[in-house]
C-alpha cells in the first residue's frame, strides 16, 4: 500500500485534470448508515445512532475541505449509501451547506438522493424538496410482500406504494424505483407484473437489478451451505430481455443495462460520468474517486474512515494508476452497457487508438452476428450486445 498523501499531496497528485468545460464532476457522499442489514447487502453500511451519525456528518465535510481549491466544478451531488433518507434533513442541510463552503458546486447542480421507503413522508419531502433535491431513487426492489421477507427489507408493498404516491406529488424532478429480479422462483410472469405495478405508477425512471449472491452476505453463506438456489443463467437471460422488452413496450427507453427512463431528461446525468470516465470525487466511507488518470479509494469501515478525517488526514484506503490498455478496457466494458455506446472518435482521442482500423475484423463479426451496429462514429450495442457488453468488450485488441 502507498503511504497515505497529504493534503498538498492530494491536490497535485490526483486533481490536475480538470473536466471539458461541458460537463462537470460528479460528487459523491456515502451515507453508510440503514437501520437494518438487507440479507443480500454487501454495501459499505453500519446500524449506529445520532451521536455517530453526527460525527459522520462533520467527517464529510472535513474530507471535502482536503480537496477544497480542488480544480474540479461539481454538477452533480449524489447521496447513497446506505440509507440516505434515514439521515434527519437538518443534519443533510449541514453538510450541505459544509460542502458548498468548501468545493465548487454549481448553482444549477443536479442532487440525487437515494431513500428507502419507510422514510418517506410528507414532511421529509417536503423539507428533501427545500434542500434541493432533484431525484430521489426509492429503493422499492419488489412489490410483493412475501418477495420483500425474503429480501430481509423493513417495508411492505402497500408502504413502497404509498412513497411512490407521496414522491410523484412533491414534484421531484426525477422520481426512480429500484427493483431486483432473479430471485428464487420468480417467474417470468411473476417479473412481468412486477414490472407492470412499477410502471402503472407514473414513475420518470426504473432501475432492475439482478440479485447478486456476494460471498460476505448473509444469501452468500446460505448459498455456499445450499440453503437457497440462485436462478440458472439462462432464466435469468430470459428475464433480463424479458425486462427490457416490457419496459421498451410501455415506452421506457433502456438506457443501460440495468437502467430505463421514460424520457431522455430523465436519464441519471450522475451515472453517466462514471460511464464515460468524467471525474467524479468520493466523500465518505468507502467511496470511490477519479480523476487525473487516478483512483483511489476510502477506508471501507465507518470507523477507519472516521479515525483518519478526525485527526486531519486524508481516509485514503489505496490508490492506482490504471494503464492506458485497463482505462481503455474499462471505457468499451461501460460504454457497451450503455445505447449511447462508444465515440470511437473520442476513444482516438482520449487513448490514441484507432479501434475501427485496428480492430476491423472483430467489429465486422459483432455487427454481423447483430450484437453491435455503427452509427456514424459511434459503436452501439444492440439488445442482445448489451446482454453481453463485457464479453464483447473483452474481444478487441488492445
Ligand atoms: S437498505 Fe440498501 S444499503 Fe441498507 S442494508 Fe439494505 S440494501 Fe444495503
Amino acid at each position: 500500500m502507498p503511504p497515505i498523501p497529504t493534503k498538498s499531496e492530494i491536490r497535485n497528485r490526483y486533481l490536475l485534470m480538470k473536466p471539458s468545460p461541458s460537463t462537470g464532476a460528479g460528487l459523491y457522499i456515502h451515507v453508510p448508515f440503514c437501520t437494518s442489514v438487507c440479507l443480500y447487502c454487501d454495501f459499505a453500511v453500519t446500524i449506529a445512532g445520532e451521536e455517530r451519525r453526527n460525527a459522520w456528518a462533520v467527517g464529510v465535510v472535513r474530507e471535502a475541505e482536503m480537496y477544497a481549491d480542488c480544480g474540479l466544478t461539481f454538477d452533480t451531488i449524489y447521496l447513497g449509501g446506505g440509507t440516505p433518507s434515514s439521515v434527519v434533513p437538518e443534519r443533510l442541510d449541514s453538510i450541505f451547506v459544509g460542502l458548498r463552503g468548501q468545493l465548487e458546486i454549481n448553482e444549477g447542480a443536479v442532487c440525487y438522493l437515494e431513500a428507502n421507503p419507510e422514510d418517506v413522508t410528507l414532511e421529509t419531502t417536503t423539507l428533501w424538496r427545500q434542500l434541493g433535491v432533484d431525484v430521489v431513487s426509492l429503493g422499492v426492489q419488489s412489490f410483493d410482500d412475501e418477495a420483500l421477507g425474503f429480501l430481509g427489507r423493513q417495508h411492505s408493498a402497500s408502504v413502497a406504494l404509498a412513497a411512490v404516491e407521496i414522491l410523484l406529488a412533491a414534484g421531484f424532478h426525477t422520481v426512480s424505483v429500484d427493483l431486483i429480479y432473479g430471485l428464487s422462483g420468480q417467474t417470468p410472469g411473476g417479473w412481468k407484473a412486477q414490472l407492470a405495478r412499477a410502471v402503472s405508477l407514473g414513475i420518470d425512471h426504473l432501475s432492475c437489478y439482478q440479485l447478486t449472491f456476494h460471498e460476505d452476505t448473509l444469501f452468500g453463506r446460505r448459498l455456499a451451505h445450499g440453503l437457497i438456489e440462485q436462478v440458472p443463467e439462462r432464466e435469468q437471460a430470459e428475464l433480463f430481455f424479458l425486462t427490457h422488452e416490457v419496459l421498451a413496450d410501455a415506452g421506457f427507453e433502456g438506457y443501460e443495462v440495468s437502467n430505463f427512463a421514460a424520457a431522455t431528461r430523465h436519464r441519471s446525468r450522475h451515472n453517466q460520468k462514471y460511464w464515460d470516465h468524467t471525474p467524479y470525487l468520493g466523500l465518505g466511507p468507502s467511496a470511490h474517486s477519479l480523476a487525473n488518470g487516478r483512483r483511489w479509494w476510502n477506508r471501507r469501515k465507518v470507523r477507519q474512515w472516521q479515525t483518519a478525517v478526525d485527526s486531519g488526514r486524508p481516509p485514503i484506503e489505496d490508490e492506482e494508476r490504471p494503464s492506458r490498455e485497463e482505462l481503455l478496457l474499462e471505457a468499451l466494458m461501460l460504454g457497451l452497457r450503455t445505447t449511447d455506446g462508444v465515440d470511437l472518435n473520442r476513444i482516438c482521442e482520449r487513448h490514441g487508438i484507432d479501434l475501427l482500423a485496428t480492430n476491423a475484423a472483430t467489429i465486422d463479426r459483432f455487427c454481423k452476428s447483430g450484437h453491435l451496429h455503427m452509427d456514424e462514429s459511434r459503436l452501439r450495442p444492440t439488445l442482445t450486445g448489451l446482454a453481453i457488453a463485457d464479453t464483447l468488450a473483452r474481444s478487441f485488441n488492445l
